[in-house]
């Protein structure tokens, strides 16, 4: 048997014919960039997340730079001041912070859930510190009463990277709407996925949505009028007209997402791996990965892969050990260090059938 990680063409096949009829009509259309694919998308993902604005961007790292930026533009936020970040994230949360030159102040995860340790933050706010960007990794919620409370009290901004989250509910509310602004990435790979790049904001503050709005376009509003120094950093009509089918299809996938990580959670035994914690509210958890821990997590990827079972490391290098952050690279984060040793992300997706999951289950039990 073999066992991609990903089956992209799979995952796409599943709405062939829909997407390729409003590809072919964008297509024929001759409109490719900011016509009404791109609108009726924004406008059916804002009410999908229950926000009033959605931005299409031209990726998730853009959406991310797009909201610090415009908080600066608005006088919000100033060159040099702080932003709390998960020190165990994918390395975009960061650039995005470092692009605007802000510093990043890096806070450990749980070792249980992989997400910044909400307990922790507070003894790392400074009067230099404007916001925090959570990030809602594999897909689990990284928000809670107390996250909230911080923001209120310390007068913060709270950004979501909800790159890998998208769907997931928070006592009734979306992740992309549980802050002031929020990043969405449509990278093929992600629970929504276009045919390339794409992304958005999400938000509620009208004022920010605006310039948000101007800076992706070359800092316009107006044709040839120019406010900001702005960038090119669009969503379109070709990968809008993709989203747009694929979004009324993300709660059934990420559902059978559900399904496989009850699976492998009740049927994955064996005391050499430790399986993601189920938290509270764990059902509304979106599943982009399955993310087991092992302190012999090499000999396990090499065991799965003589099964065809082809596994991914989410993340081998923490961004503060990246060559790119030699400024950061001296700075010590145990817990993260020691998942970025451990974890292994088995197949996940809306397209992988019981049979390989009972496949994978009974290679993960046969390792010792
Ligand atoms: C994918 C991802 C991004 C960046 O999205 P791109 O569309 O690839 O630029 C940012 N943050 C996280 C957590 C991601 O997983």
């Amino acid at each position: 048997m073999e066992i991609k990680f990903l089956d992209l063409q799979k995952i796409n096949k599943l709405h062939q014919e829909e997407i390729e009829n409003n590809l072919l009509k964008t297509f024929r259309s001759g409109w490719y960039l900011q016509g009404i694919e791109t609108k009726n998308f924004e406008k059916n993902l804002a009410q999908y997340i229950g926000v009033k604005h959605i931005i299409g961007v031209a990726n998730g790292l853009d959406a991310l730079r797009l909201i610090i930026r415009a908080y600066i533009e608005l006088g919000i936020f100033q060159e040099g001041d702080e932003i709390i970040v998960p020190a165990n994230t994918y390395i975009a949360s960061v650039l995005a912070i470092t692009d605007n030159n802000l510093t990043p102040v890096f806070v450990e995860p749980d070792i249980n859930n992989q997400n910044i340790d909400i307990n922790k933050i507070e003894q790392h706010i400074t009067s230099r510190t404007k916001a925090i960007m959570t990030v809602h990794l594999y897909g689990k919620i990284a928000y809670n009463d107390k996250l909230s409370e911080i923001v209120k009290n310390h007068n913060l901004k709270l950004i979501e990277d909800n790159a890998q989250a998208i769907g997931a509910i928070y006592n009734g509310i979306k992740t992309g709407n549980l802050g002031d602004a929020s990043g969405f990435s449509f990278y093929p790979g992600k629970n929504l996925g276009a045919l390339g790049d794409g992304g958005a904001v999400s938000t509620n503050d009208d004022e920010l949505a605006a310039t948000i709005k101007a800076i992706a376009n070359y800092g316009s509003n107006e044709k040839y009028v120019n406010i900001y120094k702005g960038l090119n950093s669009r969503l379109d009509e070709i990968q809008a007209s993709v989203l747009d089918i694929k979004l009324k299809y993300i709660n059934q996938e990420n559902n059978r997402r559900r399904q496989i990580s009850e699976r492998y959670s009740n049927e994955i035994i064996n005391s050499k791996i430790i399986l993601p914690s189920t938290q509270e509210g764990d059902l509304e958890h979106v599943w982009h990965l399955y993310v087991i821990r092992s302190s012999e997590r090499d000999r396990l990827q090499k065991h799965l892969a003589d099964k065809g079972i082809q596994t991914l490391i989410h993340y081998p290098i923490p961004p503060h050990l990246q060559k790119c952050y030699s400024e950061y690279n001296q700075l010590k984060f145990p817990i993260t260090e020691q998942l970025s040793g451990e974890v292994l992300s088995l197949p996940i997706s809306p397209v992988l059938d019981e049979e390989s999951v009972t496949y994978i289950i009974d290679a993960m039990n046969s390792f010792e």
